[in-house]
C-alpha cells in the first residue's frame, strides 16, 4: 500500500510526525519513505510493507496529511500501474520530456569509433531538430577478442561534441559501477555540455549490482533493455531494482528476443509488447529496431525492415527509438550491417512522423469511441 503525502505538509510538521506514528503502530507494517523530486515539488510516499491485506485504505485516506491511498494489487510496486494509480508516467531530464506520452528519437552511433565521425553525426542530427543521440563507449562484446569500445578516452569529446551541437541527452550503455563514476567525471571536467541516460543492456538486464548501482544514483536517468532469454515479469522485475534504489526515471527498451526458428532477423521482434508494458507498468517505452532487426534488408515496396519495426512500434505508441546510424557502416566497428546512413536520417524521421501521427489518430478515436 502507498500512502501519498499532501504536498502541503512540510516533514518537520506536526501533521506529518502525527501521520508518521499512526501508520509506525499499525501491526506487522513496516513504513519507507520515498521522496520524488518533481519539476514543481517534492513529493512524499510512504510505502506500507508487511500485512496490509486487513488495512483499511478508507482509514488512512481520513488520517491528516494524506492526499491519497493506493493499493498495490500486484507485483511492480513502484514502477507498476496499480488500480486508481494516477502517479506521473512521465519525468524531465535536462529540459527533454520523458513519458507515455510522447515520443523521442534516439539515432547515432552503436560505438564511438573517433571524433570526426561522432561530429558528422552530431552534426547531422542538429540540422534535423533532434535533441538526443546514442553514443555507445563500453560495449559488451560476446567475442573477448572483438573491440570493445573506446571506454573513458573518447568521453570528453563526446560530451564536447554533444554540447556544440545542443544534443541534450545521450543514451550510453554502462556495464560496470565504475563506468557511472567516468562519466559523472567527464561531464564535471566539460562543464555538464549535455546530459546521458545510463544504458543497461541486455546482457546486464539482471546483474542485480549494477542495477542497484545505476538505482542508488539520481542524477542520470536509466534506459534498461529487456533480456533477450528471461521472461517480460523477470525484466520488469529487474526495473524495479532501480526504482526500488530511488531512481524511478527508468524507461524501459524492448530489442527482440533471442529464438530459435531461423529468423530472418538478429532477434524476434517484440514490439507488439509496447501497449503491454505500457499496461502493466508507468514507464515509458523505447523501442530498439536495430538490434532487433540486425540487417540491412528491404522488400518489394523498398522499405527497410529496420524501418518497418520502427513503424510497428510506434504504431502501437512507443515513446523512445534508439536506432543505430553511421556516416560509413563499412568501417563501422561495431554492428556496421544494421546501420542506417547519414542521408537516410531525414528520410527516418520523416517516416516515423507518418506513424507517430497515425498513433495519435488512433489514440483520439479509441478516446472517441469510449466516451459515448
Ligand atoms: C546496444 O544498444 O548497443 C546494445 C548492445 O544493445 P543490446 O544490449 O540490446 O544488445
Ligand atoms: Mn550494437
Amino acid at each position: 500500500m502507498i500512502v501519498i503525502v499532501n504536498p502541503e505538509i512540510e516533514k518537520t510538521s506536526a501533521e506529518y510526525r502525527q501521520l508518521l506514528d499512526y501508520l509506525s503502530n499499525l501491526p506487522n507494517i513496516q513504513i519507507r519513505e520515498h521522496e520524488e523530486e518533481g519539476s514543481q515539488q517534492r513529493l512524499t510516499e510512504l510505502y506500507l510493507v508487511g500485512d496490509t491485506a486487513a488495512l483499511s485504505m478508507d482509514e488512512i485516506a481520513t488520517m491528516p496529511g494524506v492526499d491519497k491511498v493506493v493499493r498495490i494489487s500486484k507485483e511492480y510496486r513502484i514502477l507498476g500501474r496499480h488500480k486508481n494509480d494516477t502517479r506521473s508516467t512521465h519525468f524531465e531530464y535536462n529540459g527533454v520530456h520523458f513519458g507515455q506520452d510522447n515520443l523521442n528519437i534516439f539515432a547515432g552511433l552503436c560505438a564511438v569509433d573517433n571524433p570526426e565521425h561522432v561530429e558528422m553525426m552530431m552534426k547531422a542530427l542538429k540540422e534535423n531538430g533532434q535533441s538526443c543521440s546514442r553514443m555507445g563507449a563500453y560495449k559488451p562484446r560476446s567475442n573477448p577478442y572483438s573491440f570493445q569500445g573506446h571506454g573513458k578516452s573518447c568521453l570528453n569529446y563526446v560530451f564536447e561534441l554533444a554540447g556544440k551541437y545542443d544534443i541534450k541527452v545521450i543514451a550510453m550503455e554502462v556495464t560496470h559501477e565504475s563506468h557511472i563514476d567516468e562519466i559523472s567525471e567527464a561531464l564535471e571536467k566539460t562543464g555538464q555540455p549535455t546530459g546521458v541516460m545510463l544504458q543497461i543492456g541486455t546482457r546486464n538486464t539482471q546483474n542485480f549490482e549494477l542495477l542497484k548501482a545505476c538505482g542508488r544514483q539520481h542524477v542520470f536517468p536509466v534506459l534498461l533493455k529487456r533480456g533477450f532469454g528471461i521472461t517480460l515479469e523477470e525484466s520488469i522485475n529487474a526495473a524495479e531494482y532501480l526504482a526500488s534504489e530511488g531512481n524511478r526515471n527508468v524507461i524501459f527498451a524492448l530489442r527482440g528476443m533471442k529464438s530459435h526458428f531461423g529468423d530472418p532477423h538478429r532477434n524476434m521482434v517484440d514490439f507488439s509488447h509496447v501497449p503491454v508494458v505500457k499496461r502493466l507498468t508507468r514507464m515509458p517505452v523505447c523501442i530498439d529496431p536495430s538490434h532487433s532487426v540486425g540487417i540491412r534488408v528491404d522488400s518489394p515496396d523498398k522499405i527497410q525492415d529496420i524501418q518497418h519495426a520502427t513503424a510497428q512500434g510506434v504504431i502501437a505508441g512507443a515513446n523512445m527509438i534508439l536506432v543505430d546510424f553511421h556516416p560509413v557502416p563499412g568501417k563501422a566497428l561495431v554492428d556496421g550491417p544494421q546501420a542506417l546512413t547519414m542521408d537516410e536520417l531525414p528520410y527516418f524521421i520523416e517516416d516515423v512522423m507518418i506513424t507517430r501521427e497515425a498513433y495519435e489518430k488512433r489514440f483520439d478515436l479509441a478516446q472517441k469511441f469510449y466516451a459515448e
